[in-house]
């Protein structure tokens, strides 16, 4: 909200009209310029009666702005629930400050066997929900692109075995309508953020979204694509950063850490962290994987394969299970620690300046040897 105060004011009274605010509540700033006065108000007040800010003495005119992404920008956290097949046992939570969520799987899916292989590997080594390309979206006509129907009813199949909730990508308004029968999340990927029609109608299928990052996306973009998913109807909308193209080759793409923590304060919405397709190798994955958590990601989406050197699509990037059990465990560790530097639990020296208990003193030995 804008403030435009009377012309001719003086600096006092310029002064005075932050401070009534202030006192009300309001977090406000001056701004002079040789035409107008005016007072930005820095605090929410889209609840709050125009006539509270008309009325104080000095204000001219009351101008309220809108943001361009009314429903995206939040200051509210907007946790995401997934429901596998057995409801209630197999939720998972993202966001909201749960602990963060490994997605994993691999990049396509290549059969029945090695869907089922991979579930139950990638559920042992710590991932709660599945992932696997039915559609693939490839640079190249003439690479691998999914099985399709195929893929999505081992997916599904998977998914009722391991109880792992599953989420794969979609391209088009027919496969929209075919996933919805087979898995809990629909995936947007990076070259479909600016699909404004994909986006509305994958925003209306009233399933769980996952949104990647545009390949050469801006914040701003990332989060116009947002608005078209929260404006077609859904709720459930978590965000992927998958790395960006810079000028950077040794990388596939460059991973962009600082939209994790930007995009959560804006949106409120889980921020989950793609580092496979962000480096486009394989020994990146675990070190870009505990920075991710360090940088207050909400979960991990990882590709995996039982032998990743013979995935049929994006062998480079792909880790076997057992590495994927390593970064759950880093993943586990880090959001412990920074549970415990955000939230230090009360130390005995605490609770002595409270009076409360006696000092403890404890000598330790040099052990001898
Ligand atoms: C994927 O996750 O399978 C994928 C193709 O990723 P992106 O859209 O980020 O390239
Ligand atoms: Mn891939």
């Amino acid at each position: 909200m804008l403030l435009v105060l009377e012309q001719g004011l003086d600096e006092t009274k310029c002064k005075s009209v932050v401070d009534a605010l202030r006192q009300i509540g309001v977090e406000a700033e001056l701004s002079f310029s040789s035409s107008k006065t005016v007072v930005f108000i820095h605090s929410d007040v889209r609840s709050q009666p125009t006539h509270k800010f008309s009325q104080i003495e000095g204000v001219a005119r009351v101008i309220r702005i809108s943001p361009t992404c009314p429903l995206t920008l939040s200051d509210s956290e907007r946790p995401v629930d997934l429901y596998g097949p057995n409801r209630g046992e197999s939720t998972v939570t993202i966001g909201g400050g749960a602990a963060p969520v490994v997605i994993a799987g691999p990049c396509s899916v290549e059969g029945l066997d090695q869907i089922l292989e991979l579930a139950r590997r990638v559920k042992v080594a710590g991932a709660t929900v599945l992932r696997g390309g039915a559609f693939k979206p490839r640079t190249s006509p003439y690479d691998f692109s999914g099985l399709g129907d195929e893929a999505l009813a081992c997916l599904k199949e998977a998914r009722r075995l391991t109880g792992l909730p599953v989420v794969t990508e979609v391209m088009c308004s027919e496969q929209v309508e075919k996933a919805c029968d087979f898995v809990d999340m629909l995936q947007i990927g990076a070259r479909n953020m600016y699909n404004y029609d994909l986006l509305k109608e994958v925003g209306a299928a009233g399933k769980p979204v996952l949104l990647k990052r545009g390949i050469s996306a801006t914040i701003d973009e990332f989060l116009h694509a947002v608005e078209y998913l929260l404006l077609a109807g859904c709720n459930q909308v978590v965000l992927c950063e998958r790395g960006i193209r810079t000028y950077e080759p040794r990388t596939r793409n460059t991973l962009d850490l600082s939209a994790v923590p930007l995009l959560k304060s804006l949106t409120g919405l889980p921020v989950i962290v793609d580092p496979s397709h962000a480096t486009g190798k394989r020994n990146l994955i675990r070190p870009m994987s505990r920075a991710a958590i360090a940088s207050g990601a909400d979960g991990l989406m990882i590709e995996v394969h039982c032998t990743p050197d013979k995935s049929i699509s994006d062998a480079e990037q792909a880790i076997n299970p057992n590495e994927l059990g390593q970064i759950s465990s880093d993943a586990t560790t880090i959001y412990e620690a920074l549970k415990s530097i955000d939230h230090p639990s009360p130390t005995d020296d605490d609770r002595n300046t409270s009076g409360s208990r006696p000092r403890l003193v404890v000598a330790c030995a040099s052990p001898s040897n």
